[in-house]
């Protein structure tokens, strides 16, 4: 094991052992009937390799109540989303022998609340008012664009969308220079003084002595989840170098590349894709073009498609209720190839996107994908709003 992942078990051991003792301590202490008080919550995480059957079974509920417990919370949130480390924080019934209060956190903004009302237990969703803030970061080229913006106190995931979107306007490599200035308007995610993940980047701007002046500017649909959300140069253009589209015209990602609790059989498993959330027959789009592999049913993977695509990387569409294309047939970027639905190995409708290098999966993250290459007509008479609305908090700034 890594010396580093031993620390965090052995962190995880600790808080979860310090947290039994102090709940022992305020039961066995004076316990006022039902007060909600801070002492009387159990809070505790999910462990790597956890579950909630493994966490609320250190309580002193019976097994019965924890499986049925199981069953309510999986109408109610998609289980194969339980995280290591999500927050589970309970009371019980005085007699032990029920939840009486349970909230589950995934992301610190949305509470699931579960709660025992007339004898049953019931749930809500509960959405802490977050704050919005803009922040303009300035900045001088020192060495890489890269280095510059984690510098000024940017995360990864925001250099990165950064760079995605300069780099189809900037040769870096070639015309960039220590000196270049550069402008980030962000809109930020507050709950009370803590700033959440996901910033959106409003704008961007570069200007050197090489490369000249080049604006980008974040567009933005109703849809929150909408590819199409993104930066687009003033013309409506945006970064398509790769040529990759999403797959999906909305994305929700379920679960990740990589390790995780196999959702069907439990114990850990490599995980050999993305899930995308999406509802059944949902359309499913070709990311690039190219040539389809497959098209038919494939073990585990239900209804799959495997398109090659010129770059000599294929992609996998997994889980399909209907299949579009037939094998050998070429197919185009952004073209329907089939609807998503819950076929083969899976625990609902959802899209399994694989992405494969040789006989190997690779993790389909590195791919840039990009929503439209240019806006259509429609969209950008929004967008030119959305510019002039971005401009005007510039000014608000200092920045004309
Ligand atoms: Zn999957």
């Amino acid at each position: 094991m890594h010396f580093g992942k031993k620390i965090l078990l052995i962190i995880i051991i600790v808080t979860i052992v310090l947290f039994s003792i102090l709940t022992c301590f305020y039961k066995t202490g004076s316990r006022p009937e039902a007060a909600d008080t801070l002492a009387n919550w159990t809070i505790t995480t999910i462990p790597a390799g956890g579950s909630l059957y493994s966490v609320l079974g250190n309580s002193e509920l019976p097994m019965q109540e924890i499986g049925l417990f199981a069953v309510h919370f999986g109408e109610n949130i998609d289980v194969t989303t339980i995280q290591p480390g999500d927050t589970l924080k309970y009371i019980l019934t005085p007699d032990n022998r029920r939840i009486e209060k349970l909230i589950y956190i995934q992301e610190i903004d949305e509470q699931h609340h579960f709660y025992l009302q007339n004898d049953s237990l019931r749930y809500s969703l509960v959405k802490l008012p977050v704050r919005t803030e803009t922040r303009l970061i300035k900045g001088t080229l020192d060495s890489t664009l890269d280095k510059s913006l984690l510098a000024m106190g940017l995360t990864a995931a925001e250099k990165q969308h950064i760079n995605n979107g300069m780099e189809g306007e900037i040769n870096f490599q070639k015309d960039a220079r220590n000196g270049d200035k550069f402008l980030v308007l962000l809109e930020e995610r507050y709950l009370g003084s803590i700033r959440l993940p996901r910033s959106k980047i409003m704008y961007v701007s570069y200007e050197g002595r090489l490369t000249g002046k080049h604006e980008m500017f974040r567009y933005q649909e109703d849809d929150d989840k909408s590819t199409l959300n993104g930066l687009y140069n003033l013309e409506g253009k945006s970064n398509n170098n790769s040529g990759v589209g999403f797959p999906l015209s909305r994305i929700h990602v379920r679960s990740k590349f990589g390790r995780r609790i196999d959702p069907v059989y439990g114990g850990w498993a490599m995980h050999q894709g993305i899930d995308y959330k999406a509802s059944h027959g949902t359309p499913v789009f070709a990311v690039a073009n190219g040539t389809v592999s497959s098209a038919g049913w494939n073990g585990g993977y239900g209804k799959c498609i495997v398109i090659k695509h010129p770059s000599g990387l294929s992609t996998q569409y997994a889980h399909l209720s209907s299949i579009g294309v037939k094998s050998g047939q070429s197919v185009r970027r952004g073209q329907i190839i089939g609807r998503v639905g819950s076929t083969g190995k899976s625990t609902g409708a959802h899209l399994h996107f694989g992405l494969i290098k040789g006989k190997t999966y690779i993790n389909p993250t590195n791919l840039r994908m990009v929503g439209a290459e240019k806006l259509n007509d429609k969209q950008m008479v929004r967008f030119k709003q959305q510019q002039m609305q971005i401009r005007q908090l510039l000014l608000e700034n200092g920045i004309s």
